[in-house]
């Protein structure tokens, strides 16, 4: 028997993500976001799944983008941080395969670029994120070098915003970003799930949705099903042992929880070497058997512990959801510090992937 751990991968709810996603921008294309393969859950599955109602893909790597091309799938696809070097440039174009364009290296690629098929680019600006982008003041200039190039057809310029999930929202970006966008006459794309869901006069012509796909919601104020969405990931693995231990005994490395009562506890096949946060605090909920519990002591590398006090019917061979259906990932993620992004993206390879 192999070890008893899961992820669950659900492709109809991921589907039911990306229509859901897509009717908050009514007016809009959507580039489903399947970077950092899918945020964990497969960009080729996801892929697959999406493909006759996907508008375009948004992706990272151009090995990721054209191994879907090999597989057959035909739709637009956008590299977010474009191309990395001019054989990059030049495999993109002959794949029809858009890219960002973010700073005067890639422009000069651009330039020597002789291909039968353009190169779809995406005019990005920073707005204010500092992260990646022309300046406003410098994106007229590249865009006459863009336009100025018969192998290069400029279809869209783009932003992306640093706050859209909290209350700062996308004051500030969006005044830099929108006039310059509205005089380009190019297609306009600045949204991500933040945004498509909280700030339609971002829409623009095509939002770009990553983490909504997968359930789960951008914002600290509501989680993925109150937001309509569905998991689309489920991590769960059994029970391998059972302990009873007396007040004043401790539970695992560091022995950070000490019983103030006789307790039962369970042993579940989950560690931090798969995915699951070292950091979370005893008592982080869990489900067993579809039963609230939580977990006791530190998490260790291959082994998480739960308290079974309260459920008698609990013992080895029960199911343990850490994480997704019954459990939204965010509570998880909080328990953690951190969000459920990265707890998605952060899954080993030693656990085995069902698809749904
Ligand atoms: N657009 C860009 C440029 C991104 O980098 C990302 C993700 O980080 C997205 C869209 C999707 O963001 P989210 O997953 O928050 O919807």
């Amino acid at each position: 028997m192999t070890r008893p751990i899961r992820l669950e991968i659900d492709l109809a709810a991921i589907r039911h993500n990306y229509q859901h996603s897509r009717q908050q921008a009514p007016g809009a294309r959507a580039y489903a976001v399947i970077k950092a393969d899918a945020y964990g859950h497969g960009a080729l599955e996801v892929a697959q799944a999406l493909a006759d109602i996907a508008d375009g893909f948004a992706l990272l790597n151009l090995e990721d983008a054209l191994r879907l091309r090999r597989a057959g799938i035909q739709q637009p696809m956008t590299l977010l941080e474009g191309a990395f070097d001019l054989e990059d440039t030049v495999r993109m174009a002959e794949n029809r395969i858009a890219g960002a364009v973010h700073s005067p290296h890639q422009i000069a690629w651009l330039e020597q670029l002789q291909s039968d098929l353009p190169f779809e680019a995406w005019l990005k600006v920073n707005s204010g994120m500092n992260r990646l982008g022309f300046q406003p003041e410098a994106a007229p200039a590249a865009m006459d070098r863009l336009r100025a190039h018969p192998a290069v057809k400029l279809s869209t310029i783009m932003t992306h915003f640093a706050t859209a999930d909290d209350a700062r929202g996308v004051a500030g970006q969006w005044e830099k970003f929108e006039p310059l966008a509205r005089a380009s006459g190019l297609a306009i794309s600045a949204a991500n799930s933040a945004a498509t869901f909280r700030h339609a006069h971002t829409h623009g012509d095509a939002v770009r949705p990553g983490i909504t796909l997968y359930g789960c919601s951008p914002f600290d104020d509501v989680n993925g099903p109150e937001l309509g969405l569905k998991p689309g990931m489920t991590l769960s693995a059994d029970i391998i042992a059972v302990q009873h231990i007396q007040p004043g005994e401790i539970v695992g490395y560091g022995a950070t929880f000490q019983a103030e009562r006789p307790m039962r506890i369970g042993i579940v096949a989950c560690g931090y070497a798969d995915g699951y946060p070292r950091v979370v605090p005893s008592g982080t909920p869990v489900l067993v058997d579809g039963k609230l519990s939580g977990t006791v002591g530190r998490v260790s590398m291959d082994m998480l512990v739960v308290d079974l006090s309260a459920l008698p019917e609990a013992g080895i061979g029960s199911h343990v959801t850490l994480w997704g259906q019954g459990l939204p990932i965010e509570t998880i993620a909080r328990a953690a510090g951190t969000l459920g992004y990265e707890l998605m993206c952060a899954i080993s390879t030693r656990v085995p992937r069902h698809y749904l």
